[in-house]
């Protein structure tokens, strides 16, 4: 434990578009926000290659870059971004307490969360065996090692399709395997899938097994109607099915619903503890956008600030 505790009017956990998007209203309302950055900086949006579909960029831009942009406008206004991730937190009283790195103490008036989510796995044993072996949730960065190649990649939603594309540009081949007899993909994902002709998408099927020596070389697939089983020869497997909150740290403070996200009071975003604000991917299971997390930023940042006015905190 550090010998003298920081405290601050606003700490911001987390920084994806909700994050950066609570230090901007935060810093320019002058609560001097100090934002610790998490596992990822920059959040999901790191992974993905363009955004078409985030106001005012009329020609799209790259993740990445986009964040650099909000990083760089919550800079500008003198928010103090940080490297490390929060290990745990206590809300028990009125000053919030969060330990950065299993060591630093810090404590603030007002806490916003915007942790995000992070990929699902199908928790097969052969799946972690080989993770950054062959088998990857994140196309964007991993697809390169596999220029060439065949590869199969798991699940039947937008992130899954347009993994799959994004894949096919590189490799051989793509198998893209979905466990239901249709795919949850918007209809233009869909139908960009349909019309790239190294993808073959095949219905039904599960994953059984993930193959390999050193690194994988195949996996074996099962068709849920026929109990058939196929071997798929492929050096790459991705695992596009979904992702989870990351809010384990908040499970023993903070109301949570059955599957994790944090639970806000409807029209604002206070949880359950005065002071605590929940935004982004965290709080969100149905919108799940850069602009709806970076919109709910905004709102954690000025529910702190009229908290922080009423409890007469200057
Ligand atoms: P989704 O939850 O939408 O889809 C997950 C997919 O994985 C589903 O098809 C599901 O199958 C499948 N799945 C889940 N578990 C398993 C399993 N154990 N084995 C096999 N398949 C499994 O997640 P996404 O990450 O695709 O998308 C999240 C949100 O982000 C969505 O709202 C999406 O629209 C949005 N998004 C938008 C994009 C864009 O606009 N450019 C790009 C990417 C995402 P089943 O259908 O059978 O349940």
């Amino acid at each position: 434990m550090s010998e003298k505790t920081e405290h601050h009017k606003c700490l911001i956990i987390g920084s994806g578009p909700a994050g950066y998007t609570a230090a901007i209203y935060a810093a320019r309302a002058d609560m001097k926000p100090v934002m610790i950055q998490g596992m990822q900086p920059g959040g999901q949006l790191t992974i993905t290659t363009e955004v078409e579909n985030y106001p005012g960029y009329p020609k799209g831009t790259m993740g990445p870059e986009m964040m650099e942009d909000f990083k760089a406008q919550a800079e500008r206004f003198g928010t103090d971004i940080r490297w490390g991730f929060v290990s745990s937190v206590d809300f028990s009283g009125p000053v919030h307490k969060v330990i950065v790195d299993e060591k630093t103490e810090m404590t603030a008036d007002t806490i916003i969360i915007a942790t995000g989510a992070s990929a699902k796995w199908l928790g097969l044993e052969s799946e972690q065996k080989y993770n950054g072996f062959g088998v990857s949730a994140c196309a964007v960065c991993d697809g390169f090692f596999f220029k060439g190649q065949d590869v199969a990649i798991v699940g039947a939603g937008d992130t899954a399709a347009e993994e799959a594309t994004y894949l096919a540009k590189l490799c051989k081949k793509v198998y893209m395997i979905v466990r239901r007899n249709e795919m949850r993909a918007s209809k233009a994902m869909q139908h960009r899938v349909m019309n790239t002709p190294n993808i073959e998408v095949i219905y039904n099927s599960e994953t059984k097994e993930i193959v390999g020596d050193k690194a994988v070389t195949g996996a074996r697939i099962i068709d849920r109607n026929s109990g058939e089983e196929r071997l798929l020869a492929v050096t790459g497997f991705f695992v596009a099915i979904g992702h989870e909150p990351n809010t384990q740290i908040f499970k023993d403070w903070l109301d949570l619903d059955e599957t994790g996200y944090i639970k806000t009071i409807p029209g604002s975003t206070k949880t359950n503890i005065p002071g605590v604000f929940a935004s982004g991917d965290a709080q969100d299971h149905i919108y799940r956008q850069a602009v709806t997390a970076a919109g709910t930023g905004c709102m954690a940042a000025i529910d702190a600030e009229r908290y922080l006015a009423a409890q007469g905190v200057h």
